[in-house]
């Protein structure tokens, strides 16, 4: 963003050379108190006054700014060290300021912005991805009103529902696949490995949506993928575990704006109510009516107050919240405590879309450039897996940053990577009609998008970013059966090791 700004200062009298002299000074040293407050790197943002000149009483000066200190805050900001200046020195003040003319130029991605009205704004100029809005006559009284920063958010929110918010933050399209990896062998299983799981008792349906009991074999298979993973990727990045826990108050949900981007697509979790007594009569009116009484419960329950963790990486941004992080002693923590949950509502279908799912999440906080190397060495590792395996993958740059969701009516102003998010696929070779791939791996890195929600802050005032990566344990096991099929004999000699001795499954007349 630019702006660039001609107006004036108008003294309460004709200006002499002594006067001059002294506005002078304070103008020589502007700079300094333009840059007060400014971040660090961004000085190059800050105000300047490229020229001035005085003419009877007025002081008539051209500002332009970036993003800070921009040129009608520091218009304002002369005016106090001026009259301390000159004030009871010479006997004057100052009788008013006035922006004559003001152009703040805004960059747009997309032409569908150039016919935007913008409330104050006396004329909106569209050229080289560029949204020009020129303000004419501004005083005191329409800078108070804020005229300025409201028009900047009026076009910001405008653009926001315009385009994407996604394919606005990243740098390379979405969808398109940065490595890729085939097979040495060649593949001839071509069956659904739901389909066979269950024939064989490797799976049960369970009667909660998207949900399975996995029986020995297939669980001794999963705990394996655990154990891969954490020994070719975790623990060579050095990752730490922790137990993170997994029902989380909605306080936090909304914290991390997945409350408003994703609301549908998880489980709410109400605690009861403390009524025995109440309790009592639901029990007795169940017995007499052989069935649940629904509508009974419900009144004996409080309001939702949790969900089950969606993400994994919940608990992490809350644990640091408030904190003073120093970012020369990075973080770097994994959890694989335990089942995670998504409601897909009817999305959910085989074993590669599930409700209830296993997955090992990489959390990170430091600098940028310490997450953005850990999330890229988090998918690296992964990859080097799947070629260890070899199990036909690609990796494409992700279209729906989860954490995006929630950002599409965004104004504050938040840093975001140049990619978001990487999304590594195992080939299902089942899938005839196209190329599908199950989503295995999932790196992300957020810019501020959560140190901005929790509050978190580097103690001198750097810049702190955070990034996780989540790998699906569950998508693995599908997609390694996939590509390999069920008979151990099939299977690459790591696997065979570590799974030793088949288990078996429960020897029953009617199942599976
Ligand atoms: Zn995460």
């Amino acid at each position: 963003m630019r702006f660039d700004l001609r107006g004036k200062i108008i003294f309460s009298k004709e200006l002499n050379s002594e006067i001059i002299e002294d506005i002078e000074e304070v103008l020589k040293s502007s700079r300094e108190f333009f840059l007060k407050g400014v971040p660090k790197g961004k000085e190059e943002e800050a105000s300047k006054i490229v020229d001035y000149v005085f003419q009877g009483n007025e002081l008539v000066l051209h500002i332009v700014s970036g993003r800070y200190t921009r040129a009608h805050d520091a218009l304002i900001r002369l005016k106090k060290p001026i009259v301390e200046k000159i004030g009871r020195k010479h006997r004057i003040g100052i009788r008013s300021i006035l922006i004559e003319n003001y152009e703040i130029s805004i960059p747009v991605e997309s032409n569908t912005v150039k016919d935007i009205k913008v409330p104050e704004c006396e004329e909106v100029i569209f050229e080289d991805n560029t949204l020009k809005l020129v303000f004419r006559n501004i005083g005191e009284k329409e800078l108070k009103r804020n005229i300025i920063d409201r028009a900047i958010k009026f076009v910001k929110n405008y653009v926001e529902s315009e385009e994407d918010l996604t394919r606005r933050v990243c740098v390379i399209e979405p969808g398109t696949v940065v490595r890729e990896y085939k097979t040495k062998r060649s593949i001839t299983f071509k069956e659904d490995p739901t389909e066979v799981a269950e024939k064989l008792g490797w799976v049960k349906r369970f009667p909660g949506k998207g949900q399975w009991f996995y029986t020995p074999p297939m669980a001794k298979l999963f705990r394996i993928f655990e154990e891969l993973i954490m020994e070719e990727c975790v623990n060579k990045i050095g990752f730490e575990e922790c137990l993170f826990p997994k029902l989380i108050p909605l306080e936090i949900m909304y914290k991390m704006r997945y409350l408003e981007g994703l609301p549908e697509g998880m489980y709410y979790v109400s605690p009861p109510k403390r009524d025995p007594e109440m309790f009592k009569e639901f029990v007795t009116e169940m017995m007499i009516k052989r069935e649940i009484p629904i509508k009974k419960l419900r009144d004996l329950l409080r309001d939702p107050g949790y969900v089950l963790a969606p993400a994994q990486c919940e608990p992490f941004y809350q644990f640091f919240e408030h904190m003073l992080v120093d970012v020369d002693k990075p973080v770097k923590f994994v959890d694989r405590s335990g089942w995670t949950y998504r409601w897909e509502g009817g999305g959910a279908r085989g074993l590669d879309r599930v409700n209830e799912f296993l997955r090992i999440e990489c959390v990170m906080l430091g600098s940028p450039e310490f997450v953005e190397k850990v999330r890229d060495e988090t998918l690296r590792y992964a990859e080097k897996l799947a070629e260890k395996l070899d199990l036909e993958y690609w990796t494409v740059v992700g279209d729906d940053p989860f954490y995006l969701e929630g950002r599409k009516k965004e104004d504050r102003d938040i840093e975001f990577p140049e990619i978001p998010k990487y999304e590594m696929r195992l080939w299902l070779p089942y899938e005839k009609e196209e190329r599908r791939g199950v989503a295995v791996t999932s790196a992300n890195v957020h810019g501020t998008h959560f140190v901005e929600g929790f509050n978190i802050r580097d103690y001198r005032g750097r810049k702190v970013w955070t990034g996780c990566t989540g790998y699906g344990i569950t998508r693995w096991v599908v997609g390694f059966l996939a590509q390999y099929g069920f008979n151990y004999d099939d299977w690459p000699k790591v696997i065979q090791k570590k799974y030793g001795k088949p288990p078996e499954i429960p020897k029953v007349i009617n199942w599976p």
